[in-house]
């Protein structure tokens, strides 16, 4: 099925009690046990840790269009991650690729590090780097493609084909792309994360998170993780998912036309050093994204020519917000310096190219024409 349709049919189009078109939320922490002689198993819905209706709607659509077998909602994109690595145990190797979002990173080098839980940090651009890195206790590897903040790409069926020889958990971060654009399960991912804040929730007005597991069993296995450690969301926030979930294609459609036509008139720009975007024809790997999503996405980066210019860009734009965080209905200005890579440590920054005058943009609906203004004023 077409992905556009599939966004708005996905056997949740109708609450099966009333008819009402769409997904009921049920402001319910618990539910009556039918038979108290039996355990909670004996019933679909007990307490809404475990399980609960709106929950399990927007975990059935996210499956559905990641092509998995089951979805499970968290109460924010970390904690899906924390969840599903949550997976491993101590004395487990990870290898995950050095561009993944920071707050990744940040967990695996902290927390899961202290719970025994070693990571190696590799260029995931180059699929040999992967294989080299491999250890006799090598459990997972976590990838994300495009990369943050530098757009750079991974090639996902080399990799994942890497892990699933060596019988590694792969887990890959699609949110930059959406299951609109892109689908890692089908190039053989085991788990795919979402950041449902970003693109799926797509109004700047949610914290969440996803994961889809590719089989039933290793979902059984999130699912005792998710009931478990019981990082879940709450129901209005589930059904501001599903409502974002419903126009994404509209949106994404929208605002990656609009990063195309900014990326290629920043590429011109006097004060513009570099132009990251996989739309862009000189964009490495963009051969191998073409053939892994269908189109390039929303987000893009550059640089300036020095770091005044970057600052007073912040200063000066009118139509782009200076803040954290992407995939709204508005334009972002992000610093990755002092955002999202602000635990990476400077002698990475520098060696990844992640300098004092990177700028990252997630292109909003704004008319593009008003947008390319705004920035040219602010460039100028
Ligand atoms: C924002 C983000 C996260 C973290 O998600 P939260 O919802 O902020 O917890 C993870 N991965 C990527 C790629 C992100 O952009």
């Amino acid at each position: 099925m077409n992905k556009g349709t599939e966004l708005i049919h996905n056997g949740h189009e109708t609450d099966p009690l009333t008819g009402a078109l769409g997904v009921t939320i049920y402001q319910t922490s618990t539910f009556l046990r039918k038979d108290i002689s039996k355990g909670p198993g004996s019933q679909e819905f007990d307490y809404s840790r475990g399980g609960h209706p709106t929950r399990q709607a927007l975990e059935e659509i996210i499956a559905t269009l990641e092509g998995g077998a089951k979805g499970y909602a968290f109460g924010s994109g970390m904690a899906a991650i924390s969840s599903v690595l949550g997976l491993l145990s101590a004395g487990d190797h990870v290898i995950a690729a050095e561009e993944v979002y920071g707050g990744s990173i940040f967990i695996l080098n902290n927390f899961y590090k202290r719970m025994g839980i070693e990571t190696t940090l590799v260029d995931s651009g180059n699929p040999a780097n992967i294989r080299a890195a491999i250890r006799p206790n090598t459990r997972a590897l976590y990838l994300e493609t495009p990369s943050n903040p530098l757009l750079k790409i991974t090639d996902l069926a080399a990799c994942l084909a890497i892990a699933r020889e060596a019988g590694l958990l792969s887990i890959v971060d699609n949110t930059f792309m959406t299951p609109y654009l892109q689908q890692p399960i089908k190039l053989g991912a085991d788990i795919v994360v979402h950041s449902a804040t970003k693109f799926l929730g797509g109004h700047s007005d949610v914290v969440l998170g996803l994961a889809v597991t590719r089989t039933e069993e290793l979902g059984e296995k999130l699912h005792v993780v998710q009931n478990s450690f019981g990082a879940i969301p709450g129901p209005w926030d589930e059904w501001l998912v599903i409502r974002g979930i419903k126009t994404l294609k509209v949106r994404l459609e929208t605002q990656q036309s609009s990063a195309q036509q900014i990326a290629e008139w920043l590429l011109t720009h006097k004060n513009v050093s570099n132009v990251y975007y996989p739309g862009l024809s000189g964009h490495p790997g963009r051969e191998i994204h073409q053939g892994q999503a269908s189109g390039p996405g929303a987000m893009l980066s550059f640089k300036t020519k020095t770091v005044e210019q970057a600052l007073r860009f912040y200063e000066k734009v009118q139509l782009a917000a200076a803040a954290p965080s992407l995939g709204g209905v508005e334009t972002i200005a992000s610093r990755p310096v002092t955002m999202s890579n602000i635990a990476t440590s400077a002698a990475d920054r520098e060696r990844l190219g992640i300098t004092d005058t990177l700028i990252r943009l997630a292109i909003g609906l704004e008319g593009a024409e008003d947008l390319i203004a705004d920035f040219d004023q602010a460039l100028a």
